[in-house]
């Protein structure tokens, strides 16, 4: 069997026409989203990525402001930046590109940003409240991972899930969104034993663990579906956590790296932020 390719990338265009068109609808009642991203430093891979969300921003019809800072900004200026943000009224969205420089504390500055307007969803409240099933702003890649696990497999109640990875930004928010679609989750870490079994009782793998090709396709149930969160940069280009090529042979569905996950952060980033904006003017969350 060949699983079937999941495609992200289609996905996520699709989700941003409906935003661009959402955007559109909300400018004719004289409301435009606005996102504020901040970059401290000069890290290549956050600067693309900053680049990128500008821009996409911009596409869907949202106005973006960036703010770029030297390295050596001092935490208090960072946080001065962002309660300035805070009580910016055209600003509905801020998010503050991580990592941050060594000198600074992420929890701290992640939690200075108004938890309303914390469209990465890393406020210590908004994770509070995804636990405890409250109305939160949800984190960007495991959001999208959950969108191309309901648009594949629909009713996601009663399937075994394992994600693998426990980080605060895509692990531990994935195994709560599936929890909360009734799924029986377990979370491996790098502590886990007998991963590969683990692994053989997934209905869903998440992959999200930062080692290329980590998961084997003999780890894989036949039919499951993967998704594969890792992005790793080898010699050959990008690869994801997952060995594609033998995971292909087992799984039912599998998402590619490039191609899968990747876009639909984005994405989700301009779902949330859209999210801020209806809520912050009093209207039902957008579908
Ligand atoms: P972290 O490094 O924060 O977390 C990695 C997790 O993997 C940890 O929980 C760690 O366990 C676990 N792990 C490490 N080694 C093993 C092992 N041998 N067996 C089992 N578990 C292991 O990474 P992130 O969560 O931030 O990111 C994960 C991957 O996803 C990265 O490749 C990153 O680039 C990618 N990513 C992709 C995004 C996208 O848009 N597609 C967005 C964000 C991340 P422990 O806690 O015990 O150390």
């Amino acid at each position: 069997m060949t699983a079937t390719l999941i495609d992200g990338k289609a996905f996520a265009a699709g989700l941003r026409a409906r935003i661009a068109a959402q955007t559109a609808a909300l400018k004719d009642r004289g409301i435009t989203p606005g996102l504020a991203v901040v970059l401290v430093g000069e890290d290549p891979a956050s600067q693309v990525y900053v680049r990128s969300k500008g821009r996409m921003t911009v596409e869907v019809g949202m106005n973006s402001y960036e703010h770029r800072l030297p390295a050596e900004t001092p935490e208090a200026e960072l946080l001065a930046l962002i309660a300035r943000l805070n009580e910016d009224p055209a600003v509905n969205g801020i998010l503050v590109q991580l990592p941050l420089p060594a000198h600074m504390d992420e929890a701290a500055v992640i939690n200075a940003i108004r938890p309303e307007k914390d469209v990465d969803g890393f406020h210590v409240l908004n994770a509070g409240r995804l636990a405890t099933g409250q109305k939160a702003m949800v984190p960007c890649t495991p959001l999208g991972c959950l969108m191309l696990l309901r648009d594949r497999l629909g009713d996601l109640s009663g399937k075994s899930a394992v994600v693998i990875g426990r980080s605060n930004i895509v692990g531990k928010p994935m195994a709560q969104l599936l929890l909360r679609d009734s799924c029986t989750v377990t979370i491996a870490h790098s502590r886990t034993q007998d991963l590969p079994a683990l692994c053989r009782g997934a209905d869903i793998l998440v992959a999200a663990v930062g080692r290329p090709h980590f998961v084997k396709g003999d780890w894989i149930k036949p039919g499951a579906t993967v998704i594969d969160v890792g992005i790793n940069r080898i010699d050959s280009g990008l690869v994801g956590d997952v060995d594609f090529a033998g995971a292909r042979q087992a799984a039912g569905a599998i998402t590619p790296v490039p191609g899968g996950v990747g876009p639909m952060t984005i994405a989700c980033l301009l779902a949330n932020t859209l999210t801020a904006t209806a809520r912050a003017n009093g209207l039902p969350d957008p579908e």
